[in-house]
Parts: structure tokens; C-alpha cells; sequence
């Protein structure tokens, strides 16, 4: 690594781009900041594109992660709707789209992921959309009219969010599911059967194992063709089958990837003066043992904060257990831990009164847990998660007995 860090240039002006020049300038760092951002708006939040900003609830001034003038106050140079195009690791240089390049001392890539596209027949037909920017949802937003049939391809947590906001703008609701389960890659079928559900009662089409074999349409999808040959009709198609990591540059840099941008327990990546954070990033699972690629706000903001501490020759901040929310209806699940590989479940609480929580256990330990309208559930359970607690399973499912007294035995 290289001795003085005077200039900073970060790609990528979202969730953890921002949080990385936020944390330089709390942390005293005096150099230049160049933050380069390939969408017109400044850093904001995503998590409510698929909640209360797409139903009107909330303005987009509000997503903005700090208030424009921030930027020229913490003279943080934010340079938008430019993106770049390569790196130079040995001339430490970034190229931009207008043929513009910017030297670094540190280099910090935080270029997120995009959405994952299918490849059917039809896909490039008018209303099929998808969902990861403020310009997606601008554009859901006009076409998502009251009575108008959406198709939403995919039930994860960005799919289910958008077709409850569907029901409740009027709109008439199909969901497809290749899985057996919706929100199979993140949570256990117990929960995946609870959402299922409420959203059948909210007057959703859950079809779980529809495959989809094709959109239809001339010039605008009219329906979505599915294994079996039905066509469900369409007005408005959102495809919301997971992301892929935009690592190309880096790639084409040389520097080492995977399924992300492999780097260490500090966020550097395989060249020392380079970094790499949020969803883009490979990183150390520290209270797992391994490797993975996190999609999380949670995420995002810490591995901002370490790149940030890393640079300034700072300790790394306390590391938190992955952590998650989603706001479906009137219910907010909030996850902490990763529940993949767990052999035990115990559910407390009865799901039909709207409010219980799953825990993960591995090995008879704590790994995760999953809690719909159960605050206490959840924070006494992500402390259980932080230290891989063992607990008695039936006094975690016993409801006599609080969380508060479960924690305090179990963590002592
Ligand atoms: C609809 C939606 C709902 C979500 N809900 C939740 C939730 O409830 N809870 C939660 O924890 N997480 C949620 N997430 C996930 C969370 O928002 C992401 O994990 C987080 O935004 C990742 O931050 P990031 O900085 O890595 O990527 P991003 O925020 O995507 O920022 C990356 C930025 O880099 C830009 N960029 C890419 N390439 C270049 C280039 N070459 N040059 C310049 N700029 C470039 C991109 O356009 C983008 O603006 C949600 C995401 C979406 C899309």
C-alpha cells in the first residue's frame, strides 16, 4: 500500500459510496473526495422504492441519504449522471463516460448490482419493468394505475413489496413463482407460507412452481405465458428475479472477482489501495466463518464505515450481524442472521394472530432470526444471533416466558 491517502475517488454515489465519504469526512480525513454516480440523483435510499415512495407516501427529497448542500459543505466533490468506465491500477486513474479521469491515491468501487434480466421471448416489450432506481419506480408510478393487471415475475422481498403496494393502489395482483415457497432464498417455509397467505387474503394470484416460459404482446406486453401454456393477461409486467453485481470494472481491472468483488476483512480488494463495499463486495462473513455477498442497507453502511476507517489507518468498527426489514401490508418482518444452514426451526408466537417469530438454530445455537410485529422477538434475538447463543427451545417458543428473561439466561 502506498504511504499518504490525499485523494479518495469513490464509484458509485449509492448506499455505500455515500456512507464511505460520510465516515472519511467524520473521521477528520482532510484529502479530496470525488464521488462519481452514473444516476442524476445525489445518494439516496432504496429500501422505500418499493414501499412508501411507491405509494405515494413519502417525497423523493426524503430518500436523499443528506441534504444536497452537505456536499459542498464537507467539500465532497459529487459528480452525477456520469458513470465510469475504467480503472488503471497501475496509472491509479478512473475514466469517465465523457472521456474525463480522475487520479486516486485510494480507490473505492461501490457500484451495487442491477437487476437480474430474463431471457424470453418478448422481454423487451413495453411495461416490463423492473425495480432498483428512483427513475424505475417514477415509471411504475405512472403506468401502475387502478385496475390495471400487474404480473410481478419472482416473490423475494422487492416482488412481494411492490405487489402489496399494487393490491393497495388498486391494481390487480399476480404473483409467479418458480419456487414451491415465495421468499425461498431468504427465509424458511414457515414464513414463506405466512406471506403467502396474507398476500392471498389481500386478493393477490400467489402461483408458486409457475415457470415462465414467454411475455406477449405486440410492441406492449399484453400477457405472460407460463409452463403449461396459460397466458395471464397483463398490463404492467415487473420482473424482480434477484441482481447481479456490477463488477465489470473491476474485472476488466484485473482485480480479483467471484460471484462480487473478493475483499479482506478491511474491504480491500487484491490491490491494496483499492476497495470494494456494499453489494458489489465479497466479503468476510465474520459470525459465520465464510464468505458471501450481502444485498442490505445493514451491509452497505458498514462496509462504507470500514473502507472509511481502513483508509484513515483507523480500528475497524464493532462488526453487527447482518441485518434486514421488509414492510409488507401492516406487517414489518425485521431479520437478523443468515438462517442457510440451520437444522432446527422453532416458531413462537401463533402466525394467525399477525405477530410471531421464526428462530434458526444450527447446532442448537441462535444463527437467525425472522420476526413479523415482534419487536422484543427481534432484538433480543439478534443479540442471541450476535453470540451464537444457546437457548432452550422450549422456553424460546413458550410465550409466559418474555424475551427479556430468555436473553438474560442465555446470554448471562
Ligand atoms: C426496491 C428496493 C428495496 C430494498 N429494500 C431493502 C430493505 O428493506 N432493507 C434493506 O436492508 N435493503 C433493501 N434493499 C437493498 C439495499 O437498498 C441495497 O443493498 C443497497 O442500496 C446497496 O448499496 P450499494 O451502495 O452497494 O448499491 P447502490 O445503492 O445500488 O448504489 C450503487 C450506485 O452505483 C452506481 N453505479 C454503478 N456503476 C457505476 C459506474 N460505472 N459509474 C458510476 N456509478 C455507477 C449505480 O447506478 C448506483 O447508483 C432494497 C433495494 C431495492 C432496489
Amino acid at each position: 500500500m502506498s504511504a499518504a491517502a490525499q485523494r479518495v475517488v469513490i464509484i458509485g454515489a449509492g448506499q455505500a459510496g455515500g456512507q464511505t465519504a460520510y465516515s472519511l469526512r467524520q473521521a477528520g480525513f482532510a484529502g479530496t473526495i470525488t464521488l462519481i454516480g452514473d444516476e442524476p440523483a445525489p445518494p439516496y435510499q432504496r429500501p422505500p422504492l418499493s414501499k412508501a415512495y411507491f405509494k405515494g407516501e413519502m417525497d423523493a427529497e426524503r430518500l436523499f441519504l443528506k441534504p444536497l448542500e452537505y456536499y459542498a459543505e464537507h467539500q465532497v466533490d459529487l459528480i452525477t449522471g456520469k458513470a465510469a468506465t475504467a480503472i488503471d491500477l497501475a496509472a491509479k486513474q478512473v475514466r469517465l463516460d465523457d472521456g474525463e479521469t480522475l487520479a486516486w491515491d485510494r480507490l473505492v468501487i461501490a457500484t451495487g448490482a442491477r437487476p437480474r434480466r430474463l431471457s424470453v421471448e418478448g422481454a423487451d416489450l413495453r411495461n416490463i419493468a423492473e425495480l432498483r432506481t428512483l427513475a424505475d419506480v417514477d415509471h411504475l408510478k405512472k403506468v401502475a394505475m387502478p385496475g390495471a393487471r400487474l404480473v410481478v415475475v419472482g416473490a423475494g422481498y422487492i416482488g412481494l413489496e411492490a405487489a402489496a403496494v399494487g393490491v393497495q393502489l388498486g391494481l390487480k395482483v399476480t404473483v409467479l413463482e418458480a419456487m414451491p415457497q415465495v421468499l425461498s432464498r431468504v427465509a424458511g417455509p414457515e414464513i414463506g407460507a405466512f406471506y403467502t397467505h396474507i398476500h392471498r387474503e389481500a386478493g393477490t394470484d400467489i402461483r408458486l412452481g409457475a415457470r415462465l416460459e414467454a411475455f406477449e404482446g405486440i410492441g406492449q406486453v399484453t400477457g405472460v405465458r407460463i409452463q403449461g401454456g396459460e397466458i395471464i393477461p397483463a398490463d404492467l409486467v415487473l420482473v424482480g428475479v434477484g441482481v447481479l453485481p456490477n463488477l465489470e470494472l473491476a474485472l476488466e481491472a484485473g482485480l480479483v472477482c467471484g460471484n462480487g468483488i473478493v475483499v479482506d476483512a478491511d474491504m480491500r480488494t487484491s490491490d491494496p489501495d483499492v476497495f470494494a463495499a456494499g453489494d458489489v463486495a465479497w466479503r468476510p462473513l465474520s459470525h459465520y466463518g465464510r464468505e458471501g455477498r450481502l444485498e442490505s442497507v445493514h451491509n452497505a453502511i458498514e462496509g462504507g464505515k470500514i473502507v472509511a476507517a481502513a483508509i484513515m489507518g483507523l480500528p475497524a468498527p464493532v462488526l453487527d450481524v447482518p441485518w434486514f426489514w421488509s414492510d409488507q401490508f401492516d406487517l414489518k418482518l425485521q431479520t437478523a442472521g443468515l438462517w442457510t444452514g440451520a437444522d432446527e426451526t422453532l416458531v413462537r408466537g401463533d402466525p394467525q394472530s399477525r405477530a410471531f417469530a421464526v428462530f434458526y438454530l444450527k447446532e442448537g445455537r441462535v444463527i437467525a432470526v425472522d420476526a413479523v410485529n415482534s419487536a422484543p422477538e427481534y432484538i433480543v434475538g439478534k443479540k442471541l444471533v450476535a453470540s451464537q447463543a444457546r437457548v432452550a427451545p422450549g422456553e424460546l417458543v413458550d410465550k409466559s416466558i418474555s424475551m427479556k428473561d430468555i436473553g438474560a439466561r442465555a446470554l448471562g
